[in-house]
Parts: C-alpha cells; structure tokens; sequence
C-alpha cells in the first residue's frame, strides 16, 4: 500500500513536550512500518540552519528552511514529523500552505509548568538575562487558532497525547488504518 506523506508539525514552548510526543509517535509509526523522518528544531539548528538567530526575520528563515525540507519528503510520501517552538503564526500558515498535506499539533503546556520543569536550564538563564529574546519570557508565542490536535501535556499522560496525533493522523486519512 502506498502511504500519503504529510508533515506533523509540533509548535509549542520551550519544554511543552514537542520533542518527547515526537519521539513517541515516531517510534509508533515506526512498528507500523511507515516511512518517518524528524527534523528537530534543536538539531536543525546546528546544520540546516546554522548560524540563524532569534529574531523573527531568522526565526521566519529558519521555519522556512524547515518547511522547505519537509515539503520534498512529504511529496515522495514520508511521514515528517517537526518539532520546533515556531513561535509566529503566519509563517507557520505559510508553510501549511506550501506543503498542504499538513497536520498542526499545538503542545499547548503553560508557560508556568515548562518553566517548572525546565529540562534544559533555560528558563533560568532566560530569566537571569543570560538569554536574550527566549519564547516566552521576553519573545512572544502566538498559538494556533485551529490546530489539527491539542496536546495539554500538564493533564495529560505522553501515551494520551501520542494516542490522539495518531488517532487524528488516522482520521484525516494519513494512515493505513486507525493504529492509535
Ligand atoms: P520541547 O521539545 O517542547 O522543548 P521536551 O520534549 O524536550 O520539550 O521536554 C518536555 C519534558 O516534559 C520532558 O522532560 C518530558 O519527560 C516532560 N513531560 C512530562 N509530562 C509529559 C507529557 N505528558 N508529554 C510530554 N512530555 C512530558
């Protein structure tokens, strides 16, 4: 069987979990067999689009560069998973519409609890001014209006939260069959 590509785009904060339900989901679709990749935002950043910044003209650059990669894989029917804060709606829309085959999951966790557990330190350092222009503390974070999924990681255990990209990927026809 032929399987449809689609790029599933994680967008959150900084410690919402995007790359941990990334990982889930890769590994599910993974035993089914599918075809998957992950771009990573944090590995990204150090190839494809190194050097890049935090302004939004360089977050913008890097979302775009991001888009582009996952736009050839998805068009030869690879399952593409990102996971990168994207923190501005418009160009996250703009590569919606680039790619088409294209399902938004907004890893909705409030500020206070990525905070809380600050995997990587970063909050801190944000919050000591070591880190300038950090999403969230002095950098803006604009939500999606419609995404394909909510994952609200403060409620909800990681299975719960991989069960529903995958139920959601099986619905819009992206799947074989409902392997959620
Ligand atoms: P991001 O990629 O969004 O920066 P990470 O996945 O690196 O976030 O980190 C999220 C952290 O939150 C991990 O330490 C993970 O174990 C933890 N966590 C706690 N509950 C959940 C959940 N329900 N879903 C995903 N991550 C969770």
């Amino acid at each position: 069987m032929t399987q449809k590509g689609v790029t599933v785009w994680f967008t959150g904060l900084s410690g919402a979990g995007k790359t941990t339900i990334c990982q889930a989901v890769e590994q599910a679709l993974r035993a089914q067999g599918c075809q998957v990749e992950v771009l990573d935002g944090d590995i990204v950043r150090e190839n494809l689009t190194k050097g890049l910044g935090f302004s939004k003209e360089d977050r913008d650059e890097n979302i775009r560069r991001i888009g582009f990669v996952s736009h050839l894989l998805t068009r030869n029917g690879v399952v593409v998973l990102v996971s990168a804060i994207s923190p501005y709606r418009a160009v996250r829309e703009e590569v919606r519409q680039k790619i088409g085959s294209f399902v938004e999951v907004y890893v909705s966790t409030p500020l206070e609890v990525c905070e809380e557990r600050d995997v990587k330190g970063l909050y801190k350092r944000a919050r000591a001014g070591q880190i300038k222009q950090f999403t969230g503390i002095d950098d803006p974070y604009e939500p999606p209006l419609n995404p394909e999924v909510e994952c609200k990681t403060q409620q909800e255990t990681l299975e719960q939260s991989v069960h529903k990209v995958l139920e959601q990927l099986a619905a819009l026809g992206y799947l074989p069959q409902a392997v959620a």
